[in-house]
């Protein structure tokens, strides 16, 4: 199964990724990793991507791209896999619908994962991730078991610089204003499904394969 996750910042993509990933037993391609991971390494391209992270912005277009589909030609694509974060403007949709193509494998679905922003900002305010591992939690609805160290490796959570307010709601115009659009572009295609971003994460699973499977 070859599936886009979209939806806002905070919309519970994240998660809902990496639980389709094990549902379905295929790789999450996580984009905003990959990036945090290239400015940890310290490279004048992590600088770079630095920056634009930090102020809410989209890192540049040949910059994503050219990491996507390093990671993708490691992947064997008929397999299957879920892309979450990318693709985040109608440069980037173009650009794998192409790589796609030149590998011969189609997308199978576009999963559109809806919230209000009320949520999204409460939710993004309160979210501390794992450095280490990428466990994520929600000081309310998720906190961890000891004071925000990681449940599952130990390590001291952080909260991400662009989970602050003012780059949260920099973020969703972003949103609204790039990726919004791409949204239209799958439906004409016919390529999407819905599911709820404010649902128990128990159920989730079964939400799933309702939208998916049918
Ligand atoms: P995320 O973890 O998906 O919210 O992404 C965090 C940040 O990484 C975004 O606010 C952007 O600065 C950058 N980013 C992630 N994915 C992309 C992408 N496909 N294109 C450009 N920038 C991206």
């Amino acid at each position: 199964m070859r599936i886009i996750i979209l939806g806002p910042p905070g919309s519970g993509k994240g998660t809902r990724a990496k639980i389709i990933g094990k549902l379905y037993g295929i790789p999450v391609i996580t984009t905003g990793d990959l990036l945090r991971e290239s400015v940890n390494q310290g490279t004048d391209q992590g600088r770079t991507v630095k920056t634009y992270i930090e102020r809410g912005e989209l890192v540049p277009d040949e910059i994503v791209i050219g990491i996507v589909e390093n990671k993708l030609k490691k992947e064997n694509l008929r397999k299957g896999f879920i892309l979450d974060g990318f693709p985040r403007n109608i440069t980037q949709a173009e650009a794998l619908d192409k790589i796609l193509r030149n590998n011969g494998v189609e997308l199978d679905f576009v999963l559109y994962v809806k919230a209000e922003p009320e949520t999204i900002v409460k939710r993004l305010s309160l979210r501390r991730s794992c450095p280490k591992c990428g466990a994520i939690y929600h000081l309310k609805d998720k906190p961890p078991k000891n004071d925000e160290m990681c449940d599952e490796c130990g390590s001291r959570l952080l909260q991400r610089s662009d989970d602050r307010e003012e780059v949260i709601l920099h973020r969703l115009e972003i949103y609204e204003e790039s990726t919004r659009p791409i949204l239209e572009l799958y439906l004409n295609q016919g390529k999407v499904r819905e599911i709820s971003g404010e649902m128990e994460m128990n159920k989730i699973p079964d939400a799933v394969r309702m939208v998916l499977e049918g």
